[in-house]
């Protein structure tokens, strides 16, 4: 067994950090420990550890800055009873998908993103939210958008010597009068609940009050090594009416950005045919919702 640090203040945790990277040996962060664990069964651990969930100042998701900051320590259930705006109602549906109550009360949404999964099941909410990441090091902080974050399955562009402090969401009507976002998660496992993601969708939706579509973002998790946007699609989206239908506006072709692989949960084919079904099915439920300008 390495070192086992569990520091109150961030300054501290970065100087633990700072000094590992120092001697050649950087610690392991952990917050919730849910994904940390299971990827150590049967195995001997003598790492160090940094472990971040005593940390000050890192709960309580507080509106600032035109948007919403989620400080690392935020776990699931944390997220699913704050009151929010409708633009996190996908993202709290996706939180109440996350595990059991056990794993939504210990899991942090920075560790599902840290840990970079491609069926993290936040991850397409909070690209479709545009979120951003912030980091700090000894060396100081800086931002990035959760899109160039995720770099790849299990990989991200946070430095040895970096942690995550929180994810800022930026308010998606922000500068926008008489416009309301909506927003939802479409999950599909091989169960309804304790599965991992086979397909999920995201989406958040801004209309102005003819329900017009002003604004439309959409992504897919677990059918790429990272969460995609579909680009093509948002824009072919922007000045529809918001109405019963909706759905149709999407083809296949707009699902080209993913690249789906076969494995045991569902062959290529299966989940790219799942995608689009998912995708129409958002939007119609979206549609089938009131704005709220
Ligand atoms: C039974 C079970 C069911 C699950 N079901 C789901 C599910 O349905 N959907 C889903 O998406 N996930 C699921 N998970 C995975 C996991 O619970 C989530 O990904 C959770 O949000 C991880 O958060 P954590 O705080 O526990 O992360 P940890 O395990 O503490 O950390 C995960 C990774 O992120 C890094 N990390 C954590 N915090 C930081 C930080 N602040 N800065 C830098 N790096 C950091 C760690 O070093 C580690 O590599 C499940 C896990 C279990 C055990």
């Amino acid at each position: 067994m390495g070192l086992y640090a569990r520091p109150t203040e961030l300054a501290a945790a970065l100087d633990v950090l700072d000094a590992g990277v120092r001697a050649g040996r950087p610690p392991v962060i952990v917050a919730g420990a849910t994904d940390h664990y299971p990827a150590r069964v049967g195995r001997v651990v003598d790492e160090d550890v940094l472990d971040l969930s005593a940390l000050d100042d890192s709960r309580g998701i507080e509106a600032r800055d035109r948007g919403w900051w989620i400080p690392a320590g935020v776990n699931w259930t944390e997220l699913v009873e704050r009151p929010l705006p409708p633009a996190f109602d996908g993202l709290k549906r996706a939180a109440r998908a996350v595990g059991g109550l056990q794993i939504q009360n210990r899991g942090t949404v920075a560790g599902n993103v840290c840990n970079a999964s491609p069926a993290a099941d936040g991850t397409p909410n909070l690209l479709a939210l545009d979120a951003v990441v912030e980091l700090a090091s000894t060396r100081g902080t800086r931002r990035l958008g959760i899109g160039e974050f995720v770099t790849g399955n299990r990989t991200t562009r946070r430095e040895p010597d970096e942690l995550v402090t929180g994810i800022f969401v930026p308010d998606p009507v922000a500068g926008r009068s008489a416009a309301s976002a909506t927003s939802t998660f479409l999950k599909l496992g091989s169960r309804s609940y304790l599965v991992i993601s086979i397909v999920m969708v995201a989406a958040v939706i801004v209309r102005d009050h003819e329900d017009r579509i002003v604004s439309a973002r959409l992504a897919v998790g677990a059918c790429s090594p990272v969460a995609q946007r579909l680009s093509d699609l948002e824009a072919a989206l922007v000045g529809q009416p918001l109405r019963a239908g909706i759905g149709r506006v999407v083809s296949a072709a707009h699902l080209a950005p993913l690249s789906p692989i076969d494995d045991v949960r569902g062959s290529a084919g299966y989940r790219r045919d799942a995608a689009l079904v998912l995708v129409r099915r958002a939007l119609e439920e979206i549609a089938d919702e009131p704005g709220r300008p």
